[in-house]
């Protein structure tokens, strides 16, 4: 199918963006790298008046390490993520999920502002942010506001921003050194959207052990694990302890059937998923 008929804009820079994005009034779809927002177009599930293209905001595409932090500016491409030498020594679990994103003509196309905006709940990147305590920057007409994962996302494809508001920057705590990572998923084929994914990150610092542990897809948004994060706290990273860590995991998410797979077998994956990425996160943690 075509899509519906929509005007289109280019603007060049940000507050360009913004202005046309008020002067539209809510019947406007900023356009990223297109992946997701055009499908949606051509089966005219999305209708809007105007698409408003990001691709010329040159200044919306960098990956820069800031004061214990790296900032990626929302039109920075999946592929450039997958290859940048800031993000495999700060971020590698950001590089190993980047690697479940799609296929290579889609992440060099897909950007990382557009993958959080559209909040498909499958999808890698929201994980990432929301275990490693991620923010993104979102600006608006009454200016510039942070957002967490957990004041972000709020269900399926949908997301606390506003219709004026354009998400510019994804900001991620560098990761300490020695830290243990691993993304882990599910997918019916490769390229597919996960069916359940997790993410993992372990580290030690001062006899303790740090975990963060979140999934995609299993439920409306990612889903911080954090009572199975305690209990690799509590307990190490031995066999058994990893093993209630799954346990619990698989206790905690609320995951809804879909035609892809039952909220049971959803959740069972949660479990040995998170049990799988703990391993191979402890076993790379220094
Ligand atoms: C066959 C196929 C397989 C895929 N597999 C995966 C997968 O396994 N994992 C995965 O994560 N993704 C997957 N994707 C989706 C892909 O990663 C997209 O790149 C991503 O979901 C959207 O990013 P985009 O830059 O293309 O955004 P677009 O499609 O351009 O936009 C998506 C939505 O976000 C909004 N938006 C975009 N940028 C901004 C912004 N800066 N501020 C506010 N709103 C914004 C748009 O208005 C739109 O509503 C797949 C896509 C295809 C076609």
């Amino acid at each position: 199918m075509k899509p519906p008929k929509f005007e289109y804009h280019a603007p060049s820079t940000l507050d360009e963006a913004l202005a046309l994005l008020a002067r539209y009034n809510g019947d406007a779809k900023l356009l990223a790298g297109g992946q997701s927002l055009v499908p949606l177009l051509n089966f005219r599930l999305a209708r809007p008046a105007a698409l408003i293209d990001l691709n010329r905001i040159t200044s919306l595409a960098y990956i820069r390490e800031h004061d214990g932090h790296v900032r990626l500016g929302a039109m920075t491409r999946q592929r450039a993520i997958e290859f940048s030498p800031v993000v495999a020594r700060r971020l590698p679990l950001l590089r190993e999920a980047t690697r479940w994103v799609g296929h290579l003509p889609i992440r060099s196309r897909g950007t990382i502002g557009g993958s959080i905006a559209h909040a498909d709940p499958s999808a890698e990147y929201p994980a990432v942010l929301t275990a490693l305590e991620g923010e993104v920057v979102a600006r608006g007409p009454k200016g510039e506001r942070t957002l967490s994962s957990g004041a972000l996302f709020e269900t399926y494809l949908t997301t606390t921003l506003a219709p004026d508001e354009i998400l510019t920057e994804v900001r991620l705590p560098v990761m300490p050194e020695g830290a243990g990572w691993a993304f882990e998923e599910l997918a019916r084929r490769h390229g597919d959207f996960a069916i359940v994914g997790v993410a993992a990150a372990v580290w030690r610092s001062g006899g303790r052990v740090t975990a963060r542990l979140a999934t995609a897809g299993a439920g409306g948004t990612p889903r911080r694990l954090r009572a199975a994060e305690e209990i690799v706290e509590r307990d190490g990273l031995g066999a058994a302890a990893i093993e209630a860590a799954g346990r619990r995991a698989s206790e905690l998410v609320e995951p809804d059937a879909d035609i892809h797979a039952s909220a049971d077998y959803r959740r069972h994956l949660a479990g040995v998923l998170t049990e799988r990425a703990l391993k191979r996160a402890a076993e790379r943690a220094a």
